[in-house]
């Protein structure tokens, strides 16, 4: 028999109402004629509930502090676990709930982003054959240690995407609340469409531009065993996204996608000098500070004695990484430091760029035909990103849209 995984997301598990409405989904499914393994979250605010209870009581910086924090926060996936299971038992189909360490699903022991080592799958795989539905509580594990381990926010996407490369399910459906994965947001682009197919390596660069659907190590674990994702709404019947090799993307289009973040913050240094060792001077310190620096952008001078250095960390850690580096300033050297954190970067993505010539000029013609000034360019083999003022994100993504043929008629 073939094995279907779903996973449900935390709004689709918000109150009894809508765990009826999945126990209806997952029925659908074994009706079909599938052995069905799910994979819950926690109802949407609990799991950010319980961070912040821990957090009233803990600065959490120790290792045992940490063990009490995944204890804690894996918490809200066992009640939805055995809801469901509740809900279908009543819905007259055979289930039960599995916790992490029951299956077990056994983590390192790096709590609060944990990784997957192995799901053990003999237990869970016998009772789907004794005609049992298994609801597996997503986002948690078991370290070396049998110390509950929880595998980063929205970790419940990789739960269930290793449980179905475990169980070698024909197919994991993400369900979630939003119908699929479309060409650009459509609250800002109305005339954005919902894709059939997406690659692998553009959900990637998609899911790290800000368009936050998947949790990215989900989409790393599809893509590395080959598991086929589709990505659909809980709260309608229709067809959502697959997920899938970039050989299965039929329709090359230039571009795929538009996404944008708005969570971003400018920083430039002037007249640094221009001498081996000043890059690892400015950016050693801020990775040893945790703050991740995205696009990086060099200008050597006339005569190359000194050069700019602008670069960008997301917003929330632009206060720490001034002062990281104004720390560092006898060290590097530079004139002036100066920052603006109303900035936004918007990036064109898609497999097609690898056969297609010209897609950036586009970019940069459209942008500029709109009067928008880019700050910073960056670009990997198939995203093209720009840094613009923020006030501009709406009018460039709607401008872009309609550039590369993405609008729906
Ligand atoms: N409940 C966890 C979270 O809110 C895991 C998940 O929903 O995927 O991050
Ligand atoms: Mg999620």
């Amino acid at each position: 028999m073939p094995v279907i995984v779903q996973k449900f997301g935390g709004t689709s598990v918000a109150d009894l109402d809508r765990i009826r409405n999945v126990a209806r989904k997952v029925k659908r499914e074994v009706d079909r004629g599938n052995q069905v393994a799910v994979v819950v979250s926690a109802m949407s605010g609990v799991t950010d509930q319980l961070v912040n209870m821990t957090r009233q009581l803990s600065g959490l910086s120790t290792p045992s502090a940490l063990e009490e924090y995944d204890t804690i926060v894996s918490s809200g996936e066992q009640v939805t676990a055995g809801l469901l299971a509740l809900a279908l038992n009543e819905m007259g189909i055979p289930a039960r709930s599995w916790l992490g360490w029951q299956l077990p699903l056994v983590s390192d022991a790096a709590h609060g982003k944990a990784r997957i080592h192995d799901i053990k799958s003999d237990a869970i795989m016998e009772s789907l054959n004794e005609g049992n539905v298994a609801v597996v509580a997503g986002f948690q594990g078991v370290d070396e240690h049998g110390r509950i381990s929880t595998l980063g926010r929205g970790g419940s996407d990789t739960s269930a995407v290793a449980l179905a490369a475990a169980l070698k399910a024909q197919r994991c459906d993400i369900y979630t609340d939003v119908d699929g994965i479309y060409t650009c947001d459509p609250r800002i682009v109305t005339k954005a469409h919902k894709l059939h197919r997406v690659a692998y390596e553009e959900i990637l660069e998609m899911a790290s531009q800000g368009a936050k659907v998947l949790q990215t190590r989900s989409v790393e674990m599809a893509m590395n065993h080959g598991v086929r994702v589709q990505v659909l709404s809980s709260f309608s019947d229709a067809e959502g996204t697959l997920l899938v090799d970039e050989e299965e993307v039929v329709e090359r289009k230039r571009i795929t996608g538009i996404a944008y973040s708005r969570d971003e913050a400018r920083i430039t240094l002037t007249s640094v000098a221009n001498i081996p060792g000043v890059s690892a001077e400015i950016f050693g310190p801020l990775a040893d500070a945790n703050i991740n620096v995205d696009m990086i952008v060099q200008n050597v001078s006339e005569g190359g004695a000194e050069t700019d250095v602008t670069f960008t960390v997301p917003r929330g850690d632009l206060k720490n990484a001034l002062a990281v580096v104004e720390k560092s300033r006898d060290k590097i050297k530079y004139k002036s430091l100066n920052s603006d954190d109303s900035v936004a970067k918007v990036s064109v993505i898609g497999v097609g760029m690898r056969s297609h010539v010209g897609i950036a000029q586009e970019m940069f013609k459209t942008l500029a035909d709109k009067g928008i000034n880019i700050l910073v360019i960056s670009t990997s083999e198939i995203k093209i990103s720009v840094l613009i003022a923020e006030e501009y994100t709406e009018l460039a993504l709607r401008a872009l849209h309609t550039a590369y043929g993405l609008d729906t008629e």
